[in-house]
């Protein structure tokens, strides 16, 4: 019955090498063969999507394809947990890569990819957030997890202004950091002090210089950027600190010497948002609705409609994209 449904989604053709996104309409009975069919009211914009509709064949292989690595809405449909008419959100795994994602009406997924929502949550609220503030809360439980505390000094947040960075310094604030942020974009200084960042400075703080080693400021960091300013970024943390490493916009190739590990027992940890399993999501999606909400950043998220996903997602790939952008259906 559901099959019949027909419905709107942003789709990507490829065209002569180019990658060029529409509103079309769909069918439900199109779409994979999984347990849980989901009717998507809000998704979420990522660095990722913006990398899928552009063709990137390291994200999605096959097009056309409907981008979305976010997705929340309600259960019509399904052969176990969560039942018909349960509000979900689900992110990462192969959502939006391969799997047709939340940038459609509607999205037909595996059971243990869908997370309850948290109580006094509603689908935009989860999408604000989205698998960006996810990676946020990721980057700052693994921190936690290594002992960081405010008394040790700052901690830096670099790709401040992005969608992790934002929510990042705004977790880290909350928890009584010394924040602060690194950002390429001037007018958004007054923006992350407002989040929280006592101090904003410039991507030349994290420039590349010759030498193995510089003087130690940072106690702790949250890296979303990767490539050299990350290479100096680790020359840069105070003995026994930990990094936080979840993205790549600056380039994913670090040099670095071991000498940041061995000289300061530096730790650089890995954070996947993705492949993780259910329960460590929904275990920071409780963290987001309660001790770590943002409300700052709640109330400063964009709503979009399908039409204007064509440059939101250029702006990204520009490195231009500030905040938190949901995606809304309606
Ligand atoms: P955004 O584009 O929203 O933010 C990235 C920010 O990085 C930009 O706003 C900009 O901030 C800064 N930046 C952009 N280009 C450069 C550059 N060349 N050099 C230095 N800084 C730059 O992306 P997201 O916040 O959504 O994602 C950030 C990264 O995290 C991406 O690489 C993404 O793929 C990754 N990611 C990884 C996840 C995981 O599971 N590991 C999950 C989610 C995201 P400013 O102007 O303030 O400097």
């Amino acid at each position: 019955m559901s099959n019949d449904i027909e419905y709107k989604a942003w789709r990507v053709h490829e065209k002569d090498g180019e990658y060029v996104g529409a509103e079309e309409t769909c069918r439900v009975a199109d779409l994979p063969a999984n347990e849980v069919l989901i009717r998507v009211t809000h998704s979420s914009l990522n660095y990722k999507d913006a990398l899928s509709a552009s063709g990137n064949k390291g994200v999605t292989r096959n097009f056309p394809h409907t981008p979305g690595i976010d997705a929340a809405g309600e259960v019509v449909e399904s052969s176990g947990t969560p039942g018909k008419g349960s509000q979900v959100i689900v992110t990462g795994y192969d959502l939006g890569m391969n799997t047709p994602g939340g940038f459609g009406e509607y999205i037909r997924v595996p059971a243990q990819w869908c997370v309850e929502m948290p109580a006094g949550w509603d689908a935009r609220k989860a999408m604000i957030y989205g698998t960006a503030g996810l990676t946020a809360g990721l980057c700052v439980n693994k921190l936690l997890r290594m002992g960081a505390a405010p008394e040790q000094g700052p901690v830096v947040v670099t790709g401040a202004s992005g969608a992790v960075g934002t929510v990042a310094v705004e977790i880290l604030a909350g928890l009584g950091f010394e924040v602060t942020a690194v950002s390429g974009k001037e007018d958004q200084v007054d923006a992350l002090k407002g989040l929280g960042a006592t101090a904003v400075v410039g991507r030349e703080t994290l420039e590349a210089s010759p030498k193995p080693m510089l003087k130690p400021v940072f106690a702790n960091a949250v890296d979303t950027v990767g490539g050299a300013p990350l290479a100096e970024l680790l020359k840069q943390v105070l003995p026994g600190g930990s990094v936080s490493c979840c993205g790549l916009v600056a380039g994913p190739k670090v040099e670095t010497t071991v000498m940041p590990f061995i000289l300061r027992g530096v730790n650089l940890l890995g954070v996947d948002s993705v492949e993780i399993p259910l329960d460590q999501k929904r275990q920071v999606w409780h963290k987001l609705s309660s001790d770590w909400a943002c409300p700052k950043t709640e109330a400063a998220a964009r709503d979009i409609g399908r039409g204007d996903l064509d440059g939101a997602l250029r702006a990204f790939l520009k490195g231009e994209s500030i905040g938190k952008i949901v995606l809304d259906h309606a």
